[in-house]
Formats: C-alpha cells, sequence, structure tokens
C-alpha cells in the first residue's frame, strides 16, 4: 500500500483589488461664446473736449508705427533690410501736415487724410493698387476690386476672419478712379439734388475709394445693399467690433456725422493699419479728430 507521500497543495489566493476610479468627468461648463457678444456702443460721449486732447497728443506723437504689429510678414517679405519693422514707415513724422497746398499729405501714406476740404492731388492714382482676393459682388468688376497692396492683404485677413465666425461679407466696391467718381457723383446730384448726394457721396478728388485704402462691405442679410440697417445685422455688428482687429476703422460713424458732414455709413471700412485703427476704435473718435491729436 503506498499512500502519497506529499500532499502538496498549494493555494494561492490573490485577491486583487482592482480600485475604481471614477474620473468624473466634470462638466466643466464652458460657457460658449456666441463669436459676437454686441454690446452696442452707445451714442459715443461727445464731452471729450479739453482734457483728452493734450493727454492723446503727447502720449501718440512719437511712436506712431515704431512696434512691429503681431500681424507681420505672412506670406510675402518685401523688407530688404533685416531688422525693419514688418511695415516701414518712414515718413510718417509727428507734426507732418494733413494736408499740403490744399490737398493731401501723400506723405501720410495709409494715414492719408481725405474728406469733404481735403482733396487728392488732381489725377492722383494710389501706387501699388492689387486685386483684393475676397468674394465680392457681382456688380464689383476690375478696377474697383482693387485695393493698394497692404489694404488688399488686410481686407483678405479680414475676410478670413470673419468667415471663421460663421459672418457672411462680400466686398461691393474697393478702388474708384477720379473718373468712376465724376460718373458716380453726377448721377447723384441728377438724381437727388447736390445737397443731398453730398451727404452720401463725394465730389470728385474727395473720395477715400480713391485712396485705394476704402472698401465698402455688405452682406446677404440685407441683400449687399450699402444700407444702414447693415448695423443691425449680426455681421454688421461684427464689423463695428473687430475691423479695427485688421487695421480698418468704419469711418463714417453715426456720431461723428455732423463732423465729417457723411452719413452713418456701417459699410464703409477704411485701412489705416492695425496700431492706428486699434487706437481710433479706442478713442472712438473721428479719424479728422485722431489724426489731429497723432499730429499735433
Ligand atoms: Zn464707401
Amino acid at each position: 500500500m503506498r499512500k502519497p507521500s506529499a500532499l502538496m497543495v498549494c493555494c494561492a489566493l490573490t485577491l486583487t483589488l482592482v480600485g475604481c476610479t471614477t474620473s468624473e468627468q466634470a462638466d466643466s461648463e464652458r460657457v460658449k461664446q456666441p463669436q459676437v457678444t454686441e454690446t452696442e456702443r452707445p451714442a459715443e460721449t461727445p464731452a471729450e473736449a479739453p482734457t483728452d486732447k493734450e493727454d492723446k497728443a503727447v502720449e501718440e506723437a512719437p511712436a506712431p508705427e515704431a512696434e512691429p504689429p503681431a500681424e507681420e510678414k505672412p506670406d510675402v517679405e518685401e523688407e530688404p533690410t533685416a531688422e525693419a519693422p514688418a511695415e516701414e514707415e518712414p515718413t510718417q513724422t509727428p507734426n507732418e501736415p494733413l494736408e499740403q497746398n490744399g490737398t493731401a499729405n501723400l506723405n501720410l501714406d495709409t494715414l492719408i487724410l481725405v474728406n469733404k476740404q481735403i482733396a487728392l492731388p488732381a489725377g492722383y492714382q494710389p501706387p501699388d493698387l492689387v486685386t483684393a482676393n475676397i468674394d465680392f459682388v457681382d456688380t464689383a468688376t476690375g478696377e474697383r476690386r482693387m485695393l493698394r497692396q497692404e489694404a488688399a492683404r488686410a481686407i483678405e485677413k479680414l475676410m478670413a476672419g470673419a468667415k471663421a465666425a460663421n459672418i457672411d461679407l462680400k466686398g461691393t466696391s474697393a478702388f474708384r478712379s477720379y473718373d468712376y467718381q465724376v460718373q458716380l457723383f453726377n448721377n447723384y446730384v441728377a438724381r437727388d439734388g447736390k445737397e443731398q448726394a453730398m451727404k452720401y457721396s463725394a465730389p470728385p478728388g474727395h473720395s477715400e475709394h480713391q485712396t485705394g485704402l476704402a472698401i465698402d462691405v455688405s452682406s446677404a442679410s440685407v441683400g449687399y445693399q450699402l444700407t444702414q440697417s447693415l448695423e443691425q445685422t449680426k455681421e454688421g455688428k461684427w464689423l463695428a467690433d473687430n475691423a479695427h482687429i485688421y487695421g480698418f476703422i468704419v469711418r463714417y460713424q453715426r456720431a461723428y456725422e455732423a463732423e465729417t458732414g457723411y452719413m452713418f455709413e456701417p459699410w464703409h471700412l477704411r485701412y489705416i493699419g492695425v496700431e492706428h485703427a486699434t487706437a481710433v476704435h479706442k478713442a472712438n473718435v473721428p479719424l479728422e479728430r485722431y489724426l489731429e491729436q497723432l499730429m499735433d
């Protein structure tokens, strides 16, 4: 009889405790901002009479365009010098007069001032017109799709920014030659009389569109018309809130009507560069007044 001598019992009891980490997905309530939180600007404060004029002039006078804006050289670099800031602006010295011999001072370059009183030199044609690569309404053809190079690039960025925010805009009219403005203005005068026409159009030589730095834009929501009701649309509000980021100002504001002589034009954008546009937007003053303070 043999009995199994060795009885080996192996008991392995492993208790594995599996820790359950309940990774609670804290649903961090993300406050989604619907790209535009439009705080409608109330009527601008008209009372910036005595104080701010001097303050502004002092601060802003010395360095008009000293630092390179964030959006420098995205594609084409054309600066010959290595350390030149993105937009060299050699001509923008303070104390430069806004007009010379009664005509606009071309040396001011993208800050040029053209208005009811100050005209462009006879036959002025911008030096560097290019076609802006953006969506235009069909009626805008040929040179009416053109802007000065810097402004053209800027409006392309603005339109890209708009698209990204689901804002639908198209250009309706950019550059206008002197001759074109002659026709346009004469048509308006024939239709509405000169006094009326002067409120929404410019006599030849006095249109910002002739500088190659202005563009009218509109949206499908108002049938791409140039109408003040653009202001009420999300596109118009987006423009009012964001144009300066791309270097444009809404040039003719409701609050400046008396000062500029123009009716409110929520569609008319004027390029003056990011730095200045941002300053104008913040100060909420007409370009005329901003430039006077800057040049003081
Ligand atoms: Zn316009």
